[in-house]
């Protein structure tokens, strides 16, 4: 069997759905169809639930009316239907909504952002029935469980092991299954989110837990190139990475794959193929353990709205030796996601995303140290580079931090 993962671009309208009817027909492997939100829906979900903690609900209203009017156009345009069910849900948090303190907060986050994958696939599905595929729509808030972290859950492998290959076992199952991606439940039954663009993370969850032969990732570029096409001319496809290379510039904020998508695969030895969906002939990019094709090109990778923190002892001890368990007990408690730490005797900083929990941390932070914090920054990373290209890509810029190493460099860049 195998597994494909669908973004929301590839299923942001009914010629999309259509696009992906016709990449599953060509396929006669079993497939896990994984699918995201469709277009920007997450975002828009996002903003209603901010509606809804302002407590305004005529704007929720028409907000949900609007995006439900969108879904229901892309399905009128396939002739099927969206699935009704999650419409009470929205206006049945909006009903509850009583002073939504910051605890109930992701919990009602999650109930409704998940929406946006309960319809998409209800819309998929519907469409491939309809024109003869046979699929099944999977509920994945009930296979795939989780802990009760809401918006970053934690997968709790067993349980879901167990489930979803007892879906898979069903003897009536047909050969496409259609499944929500980025979402899962815990065992009460409250639907969860996996962290923003965690759809990739699903698909490889999936291919593990079923000994998938190969995943593959239809995205809107031709594969992994060695810069963002929106910031660089001549950018270059990537034929062939191996699992450690690709974990690390999803680490370094490349957009193609979420971080978390590697483990999974590389446990098992599965690959991950990231291809066009508008060009599904074309190879596109393979991660696998040994590659054939070394990647010989300088790549290039920003992460976007970081903040730099710096913290130093207030008694002249060293931080390094007396306190970097209790620095990151408070970093790893408030979520932070770190991407770079750099220390001298008695100061250490480290480079975070924006978060909501930033100044909670900073708070919790300065009870010790002194801290001092800059925001609006990006972290590039360029892989396989030259001292002239390290030159080259200094000047002009306000760079706030730099690390090297033999063929990485890294830069801490305040915004301009
Ligand atoms: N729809 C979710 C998001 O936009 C998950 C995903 O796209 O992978 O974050
Ligand atoms: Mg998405």
């Amino acid at each position: 069997m195998r597994v494909f993962k669908f973004g929301g671009a590839s299923v942001k309208d009914a010629e999309g759905v259509k696009n992906l009817t016709e990449i599953v027909r060509q396929t006669t492997d079993d497939l896990v169809v994984v699918v995201s939100a469709m277009g920007k829906t997450t975002n828009a979900l996002e903003r209603i639930v901010e509606t809804i903690g302002q407590g305004d609900k005529r704007g929720v209203e028409s907000q949900w009316k609007e995006l439900l009017a969108y879904h229901e156009r892309v399905a009128d345009d396939l002739g099927v239907k969206v699935q009704e069910v999650v419409a009470d849900d929205v206006l049945g948090a909006v009903l509850a909504h009583r002073n939504v303190k910051d605890a109930a907060y992701d919990d009602l986050y999650d109930t409704i952002v998940s929406i946006g994958e309960l319809m998409s696939t209800s819309i998929v599905a519907a469409y491939l029935n309809k024109v003869g595929i046979s699929a099944q729509l999977w509920n994945m808030p009930e296979l795939l469980i989780t802990d009760g972290s809401f918006r970053e859950a934690v997968v709790n492998m067993q349980a879901s092991v167990q489930q979803v290959q007892h879906a898979w076992h069903d003897p009536y199952r047909p050969r496409v299954v259609v499944a929500q991606g980025f979402i899962g439940g815990t065992h009460t039954g409250h639907r969860t989110t996996l962290g923003r663009e965690g759809s990739d993370y699903t698909a490889a969850l999936i291919a593990n837990y079923l000994d998938a032969e190969s995943v593959t990732i239809w995205k809107d570029v031709p594969g992994i190139l060695n810069a963002d096409p929106r910031l660089e001319e001549n950018t270059v496809l990537i034929p062939e990475l191996n699992y450690f290379e690709a974990v690390e510039l999803a680490y370094s904020g490349a957009q193609v794959i979420h971080p978390k998508t590697i483990r999974p695969l590389e446990n098992k030895q599965i690959p991950l193929f990231v291809r066009p969906f508008m060009q599904p002939e074309l190879p596109g990019t393979i991660i696998k353990s040994a590659p054939t094709k070394p990647v010989n090109v300088p790549v290039y990778i920003w992460r976007k709205e970081q903040v730099l923190i710096t913290m130093r002892a207030k008694d002249f001890s060293f931080v390094l030796e007396d306190s970097l368990t209790h620095i990151f007990d408070i970093i790893s408690r408030c979520r932070l996601k770190v991407s770079l730490i750099q220390s001298s005797a008695v100061t250490i900083s480290v480079c975070v995303d924006n978060s909501r929990n930033l100044k909670k941390a900073i708070q919790l932070l300065s009870e010790q140290y002194a801290v001092t914090y800059n925001e609006h920054l990006s972290l590039l990373t360029i892989r396989g580079t030259t001292p002239e290209l390290i030159e080259h890509e200094r000047q002009g810029r306000r760079i706030l931090l730099s690390q090297l190493t033999r063929r990485t460099a890294k830069f801490v860049i305040a915004d301009s």
